[in-house]
């Protein structure tokens, strides 16, 4: 193997890599880096001459000379998926193989995986026979690679008799935190299917020519098989995650400014009921209208203050002196309008650390549990904040014209009108008021930090970013910073230059995109430009924004499937092939092509590598293998990467087989690199982006590139070499990380394992191409199909950009410093990603480095540079203004625990990668304490030190950072395995604020309260055993998983109807769905149960518990006020206990 194996010395996570050179950007933002090599996206970064020419005569000037051009290469230039091939010739590899193919099979471009020319022969024949004797068509290409036609397989593989190992031991342990799903209702899949006739395939080619747009009878396959068909409409999410995601409209193209009196506003703002799907919980019909928003247009000046509906988040007082009672008494939960009234001081909260039992009790045996003299309705409700906020803020549309605004709570469910900032659904920010200096900064330990969800889903009711299209020339942007023409830029001179607000430089507005401006200094066609009037939008990018000034081909993806033992025996490799007969149909495409311009392509392997030839000229598919698997490559480039469309018939064909082909393999070794390497030389041999799908199930330990050894050890949690446990056992995934992103190819990765199979390793180049890792573990069809199959047609077809960078830029006086998510970077300021799809969000750290000025504030702009699934190339731009100040307490009142706890979960989750895990929640406890002394020093009013006083916004803080340390990575319980710790902190690093919030501090529902003539979800309840009754069922989800709780004297009458059993002992703890029963109850929780699935961006496992059963010990995980069971303390001791360090603070 020829990669290149220098030591990663480097973080390998986010970090900068300095020495990889394959993408460098100097200039893509900042000022231009010395020494480093030229980009490859030529003017994405360089200067842009023609902007320098002056002005044109004024008479022209009204119609812009772009105005109504075609796009100058949106389509007709897109080179088709035949002609990308087209350079390697037909003929040579299509239907017969030639016995010498080899050579001619290597890509003309440069494969730094494949100095040398001549691949060692190695005689691997035998690994051929294992299908079965080859039929006659088989020749061989040469000692390592086999080919063979894979039409009539009726008598393939051998008999498996006298088998020297067992079918592998797939029960599940009772307690797997992740993957429990109680003892075996395994039914064998289609174990009494023979095989598919072969007259089958053989006619299809006739009866089916393969013409787009002809009904195929692929499609009527599913049906005959019940399992694998769409789920019925009933259920309320299957079928809606088909044809409305793929045909979800594309925004409306704005080739230029929009007519005369056009705007480019969304819909009417003054609607106050906006959500109706999915219904908003309880809280929502807040009896406070929101008023008619018509009246602001466009982001107003920049030293607009803020909105006084917005100051309800008053003044942080969250404690004036209120006597000395030692409990704090209950005033809290009742006081009514709380946080509701404008200039209302909020209730006290206060606690005598004095009277309340010291953390250190958390160490004892439950039967010694100290009776809490805090009364835990005193301290502050998570629900309670939802609520209020869903009351005060939820009914009317949160308008962003406002600087520094801050927005709705996460799990508010609220209408967003752009008008000059970005919505919350993009970007969330720590604090919407930041302080001018970093002194103060730093006495306050608030972290600065954005989330940015730069390719988010918006509700229909909102207006997706308009594409903006300047014609050849691109966007125009400033001459030093490179910033975007975006709603802070400030036409000087009459309109002729403008002034960047981000650095101040002035720049020559080129004579195309000259316009007037009116007697206020704003430019006429400010609101027909999305650009000057608009938060988020996008730009057709140029040539110039292409790598190696070339336009982008459509991206490919290719479907990569583990056939080795487990995976063909547990019926996977059947329901995958089943699946994708139907799903690939569902491929993304750009809103007004009739087909998606995605190809495809088919891999299967366990030591070896079979590629797939579906050419649409063949008769049937044609499967060559790689056994030689040390220098992997392509053996076809012809016929491998297809149009679904026209070669429909072929893949068929190939999907019908492959579960027959290895129904009787013996092999149980996998290997993994190879794999990626494969997909990744097959996408630089089409020359484009793409993605693979991964599907593996065991720890790849065959004699290959990137072989693994077995290093679980749980001995080492809680010792200094803990970190290990979350590092990659060797760098080769990471320098196959580093190519895969400079090809653009993003790794999503399926895993089943019934045993380790190293998460932290195999998920690498997953996470740094920016891909996702789904993990089932002790898969079974009967209970994880569902889910499996819900989260694979989601992610086949969810909006996804390819070949991204994105930078951050900033007003001066910050930076962009720090950077957390599934990304790869190169330098320090380009954010990498191979793919970016629409759930993944990155967190990014500010810091200053120099003053803010109160009346200017700051400003972020965020830009990604993607190809979209159509080969497009574009530019997405994100800006938000936020306010300074000089005064902490304004900090402290612009603040957003739930983002701030994002940031701080991320950081912490980075941490452990170098850091015993003890380090990095001792560093998270005293950050929030400092945090809280400093408010409690320099915000809150005087009183005695025995009083805990918290910010009003941060009030939650304590709670949920309590949720964090006691997460399974900083934690964990003795159920909870090596894998699902490195899977949870993969997951965690990528997850958006709702996700994070959910994860931390679960929904927790009771069903038995819900309305069922309503829409409307029960109202939450806090997460602790206490508020739990035993006449109840409840339903808790916290974004994996749904528990459903059941009490051991719920009546009998509520079981049946929900169960469809008639005790509570008959409830089956092995269901993973509810059973399907037609009343008013069992519709109601199911609809519920559906509500939340769509909700979240996977398909969530369904879990029922029953009280005193032993998976309940599993579900009293997730009650997070309690003490858990892994020493995690309980909500009011980790309050006193952050009482304690913030008084030591502070004396
Ligand atoms: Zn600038």
């Amino acid at each position: 193997m020829s990669v290149n194996q220098q030591a990663h010395t480097g973080p390998p996570y986010g970090q900068p890599q300095p020495g990889y050179q394959g993408y460098q950007q100097p200039a893509y933002g900042g000022q231009p880096l010395p020494g480093v090599p030229q980009s490859q996206y030529g003017a994405y970064n360089g200067p842009m001459p023609g902007y320098q020419q002056p002005v044109p005569p004024q008479g022209s000037l009204r119609a812009p000379p772009t105005s109504g051009a075609p796009p100058p290469a949106s389509g007709a230039s897109l080179p088709s998926g035949h002609l990308a091939y087209s350079q390697y010739g037909h003929g040579d590899v299509q239907n017969g193989i030639p016995a010498s193919a080899a050579p001619m099979q290597r890509p003309p471009a440069s494969q730094p995986f494949l100095p040398g020319s001549a691949p060692t022969p190695v005689s691997q024949t035998s690994t051929f026979q294992q299908y079965g004797p080859p039929p006659a068509s088989v020749q061989q290409l040469s000692n390592h690679m086999a080919g063979m036609t894979i039409g009539s397989t009726t008598a393939s593989a051998p008999p498996p008799a006298g088998l020297g190992y067992g079918p592998p031991t797939s029960v599940p342990p009772v307690s797997g935190s992740f993957s429990a799903t109680g003892s075996g209702l395994y039914t064998p899949y289609t174990a009494s299917q023979g095989p598919p006739p072969t007259s089958v395939s053989q006619g299809l080619p006739l009866a089916q020519p393969p013409f787009p747009g002809q009904p195929i009878s692929t499609q009527r396959l599913p049906t005959q098989v019940s399992g694998f068909a769409p789920p019925p409409s009933s259920t309320g999410i299957g079928p809606s995650s088909y044809p409305p995601t793929t045909g979800a409209p594309r925004p409306p193209t704005m080739p230029g400014p929009p007519l005369p009196g056009q705007t480019v506003a969304g819909p009417p703002t003054s609607q106050p009921n906006h959500v109706s799907s999915p219904p908003p919980p309880s809280a929502m019909s807040g009896p406070h209208p929101g008023p008619p928003m018509s009246g602001l247009h466009g982001p107003p000046p920049p030293t607009h203050p803020p909105q006084p509906g917005y100051q309800m988040q008053q003044n942080g007082s969250f404690g004036q002196v209120r006597g000395p009672q030692p409990n704090y008494g209950g005033a809290y939960p009742g006081t009514p309008n709380y946080g509701t009234q404008p200039g209302a001081p909020p209730p006290p909260k206060r606690l005598d650390p004095d009277s309340i039992p010291s953390p250190q009790l958390n160490e004892l045996p439950p039967q010694q549990k100290p009776r809490h003299r805090i009364d835990p309705d005193a301290i502050p409700s998570p629900i309670q904040v939802i609520e209020d906020d869903r009351s005060n803020r939820g009914s009317e549309p949160f308008v962003t014209g406002v600087r520094g605004q801050v927005p709705p709570l996460v799990t508010t469910n609220f209408l967003v009108k752009d008008q000059g900032n970005a919505s919350p659904r993009y970007i969330r920010c720590t604090s919407y008021n930041i302080p001018c200096t970093s002194d103060m900064a730093k006495q306050s330990q608030v972290p600065l930090a954005a989330v940015i969800k730069p390719l988010a889903t918006l509700p229909p009711e909102e207006t997706l970013p308009y594409l903006v299209d300047h014609g050849e020339s691109g966007p125009v942007r400033c001459n030093r910073c490179k910033a975007y023409m975006c709603p802070f830029m400030q036409f000087i001179e009459g309109g002729r230059r403008f002034q960047c607000c981000f650095c101040s430089c002035v720049t020559e507005v080129p004579p195309h995109y000259f316009q007037h401006l009116d007697h206020t200094g704003k430019r006429v066609d400010f609101y027909d430009r999305p650009e000057l009037s608009l938060g988020s939008y996008e730009f057709l990018a140029t040539v110039d924004y292409c790598k190696n000034n070339k336009f982008p081909s459509p991206p490919a993806f290719i479907f990569m499937i583990d056939v080795s033992y487990n995976a063909v025996k547990s019926g996977l490799v059947r329901l995958i092939c089943e699946e994708l007969k139907s799903l690939l149909d569902y491929l993304p495409r750009e809103g007004n092509m009739e087909e998606s311009a995605i190809r495809v392509g088919f891999v299967t392997y366990n030591k070896v590598l079979h590629f797939y030839n579906v050419k649409s000229s063949l008769a049937q598919p044609q499967m060559m293998v790689v056994s030689d698997v040390a220098d992997m490559f392509v053996p076809l480039l012809d016929g491998f990467l297809v149009n679904m469309n026209e070669s429909r018939t072929v893949i068929a064909s190939l999907l019908d087989q492959i579960p027959e082909m290895f129904a009787d393999t013996r092999e149980t070794e996998t290997v993994f690199a190879p794999v990626i390497q494969a997909g990744l030389e097959a996408l630089k041999a089409a020359e484009c982006a793409g993605k693979l799908f991964i599907f593996h199930t065991s720890l790849p330990i065959a004699e290959a590139p990137g072989k693994l050894k077995n290093r679980d050890d749980k001995k080492l949690i809680n010792t200094d070499k803990e970190k290990t446990l979350f590092q990659p056992q060797t760098s080769f995934y990471n320098n196959l990380a580093k190519d895969c992103v400079a090809q653009g190819c993003c790794v999503d990765l399926f895993l089943f394992p019934n045993q380790y199979l190293d998460v932290a390793t195999l998920g690498v180049v997953t996470y740094q191409t920016g891909g996702s890792i789904y993990k089932y573990a002790y898969f079974q069809l009967e209970t994880d199909q569902d889910r499996f199959l819900n989260d694979l047609r989601r992610d086949v077809q969810k909006e996804v950009g390819f070949d991204a960078v994105m930078r951050v830029r900033t007003s001066t006086g910050i930076r962009a410093t720090d950077f957390f998510g599934a990304f790869y970077m190169s330098n320090t300021t380009d954010v990498e990603m191979a793919g970016l799809d629409c759930d993944k969000t990155i967190t990014v750290e500010f810091k200053h480095d120099d003053k803010l000025s109160e009346d200017s504030g700051a400003l972020l702009q965020c830009a990604l540079l993607y190809t979209s699934c159509a080969g497009q190339r574009r530019l997405r731009i994100h800006n938000l203004s936020l306010n300074c100040c000089t005064q902490l307490a304004d900090l402290y009142r612009n603040c957003e625990t739930d983002t701030l706890i994002n940031y701080l979960a991320k950081y912490a989750y980075r941490g452990v990668l170098g850091s015993p895990v003890k380090t990095v929640r001792d560093a998270l406890i005293n950050q929030c304490a400092q945090i809280l002394a400093c408010y409690r020093k320099n915000c809150a009013s005087p009183s005695s030190a025995g009083q805990l006083i918290l910010p009003e916004c941060m009030k939650l803080l304590p709670v949920y950072l309590n949720c964090v340390l006691k997460s399974d990575v900083l934690q964990p319980g003795p159920e909870v395995t090596t894998d699902d710790r490195a899977y949870i902190r993969q997951l965690v690093t990528s997850m958006d604020v709702a996700e994070t919030n959910v994860f931390f501090y679960p929904r927790l529902l009771p069903l038995t309260k819900a309305d069922v003539d309503s829409d409307s979800l029960p109202a939450a309840i806090r997460n602790s055993e206490e508020r739990l009754s035993k006449g109840d069922i409840y339903l808790l989800e916290n974004g994996l998983n749904i528990f459903v709780w059941v009490g051991v004297n719920v009546q009998q009458g509520l079981i049946q109807n929900l169960f469809g059993v008639s005790s509570f002992s008959q409830i089956s703890n092995t269901l993973s769905t509810l059973p399907v029963l037609e009343n008013p109850f069992s519709k109601k929780v199911r609809s519920i149960v559906d509500m939340l699935q769509v909700q979240r961006s996977r398909y969530m496992k369904l879990i029922i518990v029953k009280q005193e059963d032993k998976l309940e010990m599993l579900f009293k995980h997730f009650l997070v006020e309690d003490k858990s069971l892994s020493g995690g303390a309980s909500y009011v001791d980790f309050l006193c206990h952050m009482h304690k360090e913030i008084r030591q603070l502070l004396s």
